[in-house]
């Protein structure tokens, strides 16, 4: 059994699952943090994965209370979590005339407070072992994009959180980087029809949508516990998108 606890929230499906399942191939244990009761129940199927490397919890990352206790179910039953992915995220997107209230605060909330709370909670513990990894998943729409002042802001303060986490605890062994996905074929995309599709897919410079294993990979590199000097970085994973002037 595998030395290395890797949590991985909203990895029940998506880019999440993608993440689960390349950490899982290079060996982690694995805990899933997912607020889809059956998603979770499909999962250790899906992954292939035995009962002993595997916990899944049913979390709302959003809940602080539910966060923590998770982390303590973890430290009874293996050990303090190694590596943090904070994937977990939600859209709303609406015209800023359009925008109430209730949709900045949902996705300010799933897309970045969690990542505050997560942090907060494996940190302790990292701290303890001396080393960590923690991987942030903002997007390519940090930068900006129509309809989408909620998820941009919440994506731009999980690059400053990175940066901000990365100063902190540099000193500790732990590295904070963050991954900026462009468009990537997840049920996320479902709202979008055919015809937005296939605009949007014009607007990548290598001319397809990306894979939530083309996401995982980037993931597992900074997870690794050899790469120890790259902290607060962004990386984006977005088929050259973060180049091109064209917003959502
Ligand atoms: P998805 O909707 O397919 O999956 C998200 C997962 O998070 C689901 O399993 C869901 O149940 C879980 N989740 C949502 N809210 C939660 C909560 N409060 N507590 C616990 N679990 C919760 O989304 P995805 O496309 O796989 O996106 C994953 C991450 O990648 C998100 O942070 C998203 O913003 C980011 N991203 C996605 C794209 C894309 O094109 N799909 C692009 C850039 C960034």
């Amino acid at each position: 059994m595998s030395d290395r606890i890797a949590i991985v929230t909203g990895g029940a499906q998506g880019i999440g699952l993608g993440i689960s399942r390349e950490l899982v191939a290079r060996g982690y244990r694995l805990v899933v943090w997912d607020r889809d009761v059956d998603a979770l129940k499909a999962l250790r199927v899906k992954l292939d994965i035995d009962r002993e490397s595997f916990i899944g919890q049913v979390v709302d990352v959003t809940k602080k209370a539910e966060v923590e206790s998770a982390v303590q179910e973890i430290i009874q039953k293996w050990k303090a979590p190694d590596v943090l992915v904070n994937n977990a995220g939600i859209t709303r997107d609406k015209r800023l005339v359009n925008m109430e209230e209730e949709d900045w605060d949902a996705v300010l909330d799933v897309n970045l407070k969690s990542q505050f709370l997560c942090c907060k909670a494996v940190v302790p513990g990292m701290i303890e072992a001396g080393e960590g990894r923690i991987i942030n998943i903002s997007s390519r729409a940090w930068l900006g994009g129509f309809g989408q002042a909620n998820y941009s802001a919440a994506k731009g303060g999980v690059v400053s959180l990175t940066r901000t986490l990365a100063i902190e605890l540099a000193r500790k062994g732990i590295t904070v980087n963050a991954v900026a996905p462009g468009i990537v074929e997840t049920p996320l995309m479902q709202s979008y029809t055919d015809e937005q599709r296939q605009h949007l897919e014009k607007t990548v410079p290598v001319g397809r949508m990306g894979k939530p294993e083309d996401i995982a990979r980037a993931v597992a590199f900074f997870a690794d516990k050899e790469n120890s000097y790259i902290t607060g970085q962004l990386l984006y994973v977005c088929g050259g998108r973060s180049l091109s002037s064209q917003s959502v």
